[in-house]
């Protein structure tokens, strides 16, 4: 059987609690306005950012 290909997108959270600031990953959105987070439990709602990394990060590497 053949291997199969696809891209999954996974979304990156970052807490708002100042004094946790973790990460966690979710594979596809979850369309929740409000997230609770794995680390330290708070529940919030979600700002999402709209700036391409890889956009930046080319930049970087060109020497702009
Ligand atoms: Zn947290």
């Amino acid at each position: 059987m053949a291997h199969t290909v696809f891209i999954r997108h996974t979304y990156i959270y970052k807490c708002g609690e100042t004094a946790c600031r973790e990460e966690w990953k979710i594979n596809e959105a979850s369309d929740l306005d409000k997230l609770r987070c794995p680390h330290c439990g708070n529940y919030d709602s979600v700002r999402y950012v709209d700036e391409d990394q890889r956009t930046k990060y080319n930049r970087k590497g060109m020497g702009l």
